[in-house]
């Protein structure tokens, strides 16, 4: 199951980011108005910043979170995303003699398929201990281990990144596991900034359409409303 804690992030993130967006208009610098910006005031410069795409003093508040309970596959996605920073669990150096892997609930739910699964990934782990045990190192054993491999790690993103990532990864076009990790994610970030929490949505609430080939049925695409007006 996945797992998220926020374990550290930018003091007062949102003031932070409105104090940064009004030193750019004003005569004062930003440790003046960190103090004399009022939580509406606050409000109001990040709705603005969000509204006319100037997204830049959204990168002074950073948020770090520890992540666990996720597969190899889901991991694979997360990193494709430049713009943060990762530390993962090292199947190099670390030898799993203990092994947890997710199970799909598609999986779950065809009795003698999930059978087939779990005995392929057993077997697949009896054969990296037995690696492990001939003195292979655990970088090359870990060959053998399926994608489903539970991992840990931790991530440093900042908000205007978290913006863009739930945007896609928040879509429920994109993959069960890592909606569900974005949804920690968001409910993580609500806690301590609930302005900015609010903005952690898929681009299509924020689009008014969906810009996929297909909807998931929220809302319609660009071509199915182009069809009702014609
Ligand atoms: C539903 C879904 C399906 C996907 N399927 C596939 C797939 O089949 N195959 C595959 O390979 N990938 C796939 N991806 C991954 C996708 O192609 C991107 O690599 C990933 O989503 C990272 O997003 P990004 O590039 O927008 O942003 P990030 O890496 O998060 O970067 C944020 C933004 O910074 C800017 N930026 C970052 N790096 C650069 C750069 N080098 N040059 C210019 N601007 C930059 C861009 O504006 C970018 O949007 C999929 C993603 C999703 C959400």
């Amino acid at each position: 199951m996945v797992y998220v804690a926020l374990i550290s992030y930018t003091p007062d993130p949102e003031r932070t980011i409105a104090a940064a967006a009004r030193v750019s208009t004003s005569a004062v610098g930003a440790s003046e108005l960190v103090e004399k910006l009022t939580q509406e005031a606050v409000n109001r410069l990040i709705d603005r910043l969000i509204s006319s795409g100037h997204l830049s003093p959204l990168e002074h508040a950073s948020f770090t979170f520890a992540i666990e309970g996720i597969s190899r596959v889901t991991s694979h996605q997360l990193v494709r995303h430049r713009m943060a920073s990762y530390t993962q669990q090292s199947q190099r150096y670390v030898s799993l003699r203990e092994f947890n892997y997710i199970t799909p609930a598609t999986i779950s739910a065809k009795g003698e398929l999930e059978a087939k699964y779990h005995q392929t990934v057993d077997d697949a782990y009896r054969l990296y201990l037995e690696m492990l045990d001939a003195g292979i190192p655990a970088e090359d054993a870990r060959y053998v281990l399926p994608g489903a491999a539970e991992t840990r790690l931790v991530m440093t993103m900042n908000a205007r990144e978290l913006i863009h990532v739930c945007s896609l990864r928040l879509c429920l076009k994109a993959q069960w596991e890592i909606v569900e990790l974005f949804e920690k994610v968001k409910a993580e970030v609500e806690k301590v900034a609930p302005r900015l929490g609010a903005e952690l949505k898929a681009k299509c609430y924020r689009l008014g359409y969906c810009d996929e080939a297909e909807s998931c049925g929220i809302f319609p695409t660009a071509a199915e409303i182009a069809g009702k007006e014609s």
